[in-house]
């Protein structure tokens, strides 16, 4: 049976599905999701992420995480990532840390065979967890690029006698398609539009309990927008092949995802501490710039390529701006390194 007709008949016996719902059969069906049955990343894929782009973004968080270990007083650590895709990020990382003498117990959390399988072969002493809170207590440092974008959400909107959840059902011509709810909800703020993610709120917490328990930090990078540049409607989309398809006409076959909701998720994280900046901001104060120079020097038959990384992961018009950096920290941490005094949260 194909996903789309596990979807239907599950619509059939129990009626319309939430947004989340669709999202997680979607994505992490263990037969036919997205992420479990394949590798999506690159020009040939559907999707290319920041890690893939260049080292010097894994570089970069590299360095992050050695100052954070610093400012943890050096003592040993296990260091976390969520999500890890093809591993690129991770080894990066754990490249800069071994050149600074540092290896960390590194742990990944990762749903997807197909993905752990690529990230042996890059981080080949990694262990796997199904989820953070099955990793052991104790110092720890958590990397997450794009994965709380890839968590499901549950829709709602606006209509004129409250808030209704957004549902997948069956049209009478048989496509699936979204409506809402017959009835109105409580359950969402009062805003034209909302996206909540369940699952997105229990890691948040699953991280702030981990730092406050014992000593470290987490970084977060995503796709997302504070109060400041909220979008004007819902954000759920559909890429595939590096184009926008429609959410609800490859199911199991296009990367769902939405923009993750900074501000939610720093209140996620309270009583904790947070700093948040724009991407291109966080790497141009770690010295990607400087960075970008010594690569070239070193090969000056790749200083284009270099310079257009370069751009792609700073530029406010590329993943500069849009993307976001969200750090959070054990009582009694510093201000980790790249969130400067002018534009924390
Ligand atoms: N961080 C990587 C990959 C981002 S794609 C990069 O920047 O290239 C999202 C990643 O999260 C994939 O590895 C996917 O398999 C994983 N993932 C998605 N939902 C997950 C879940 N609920 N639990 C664990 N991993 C999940």
């Amino acid at each position: 049976m194909s996903l789309e007709e596990i979807i239907r008949r599950e619509i059939a016996q129990s009626g319309p599905i939430s947004v989340a719902r669709y999202m997680e059969l979607c994505l992490a069906h263990p037969e036919h999701g997205y992420y479990t049955t394949r590798d999506p990343f690159g020009r040939s894929g559907d999707f290319t992420t920041a890690p893939e782009i260049s080292q010097m973004f894994g570089e970069m968080i590299g360095v992050w995480v050695a100052s954070v270990w610093q400012s943890m007083g050096c003592a040993p650590f296990r260091l976390i990532e969520l999500g890890p895709g093809r591993g690129t990020l991770m080894a990066d990382v754990r490249r800069v840390l071994s050149q600074a003498g540092v290896t960390p117990e590194t742990w990944l959390v990762e749903l997807s065979p197909v993905l752990r399988t690529e990230q042996a072969r890059r981080v080949p002493d990694a262990r796997w967890a199904e989820d953070l809170s099955t990793i052991p207590a104790g110092p720890s440092i958590v990397v997450a690029n794009e994965f709380f974008d890839a968590l499901p959400v549950r829709q709602y909107v606006m209509a004129p006698d409250g808030a209704r959840e957004v549902l997948v059902g069956i049209a009478d011509e048989g496509a699936l398609t979204f409506g809402l709810a017959p009835r109105t909800t409580e359950t969402a703020p009062d805003v034209d539009w909302d996206e909540q993610s369940p699952a997105g709120r229990a890691v948040a917490r699953q991280i702030a309990e981990r730092l406050n328990a014992s000593v470290g930090g987490a970084l977060i990078i995503d796709y997302g927008f504070t109060v400041a540049d909220r979008p004007s409607g819902p954000t759920l989309q559909a890429v595939r092949g590096h184009q926008k398809v429609g959410p609800l006409e490859t199911p199991g076959r296009a990367d769902l995802t939405t923009l993750v909701d900074f501000d939610r998720l720093a209140g996620d994280l309270a009583p904790l501490q947070s700093w948040a900046a724009e991407q291109g901001e966080f790497l141009v104060r770690l010295g990607i710039g400087m960075r970008a120079e010594v690569l070239a020097k070193q090969d000056p038959t790749q200083t284009e390529c270099i310079a257009s990384a370069l751009e792609r992961l700073t530029m406010p018009d590329a993943m500069g701006r849009l993307f976001k950096v969200l750090a959070t920290m054990s009582p009694g941490l510093p201000t980790p390194p790249g969130f400067g005094e002018l534009h924390d949260a």
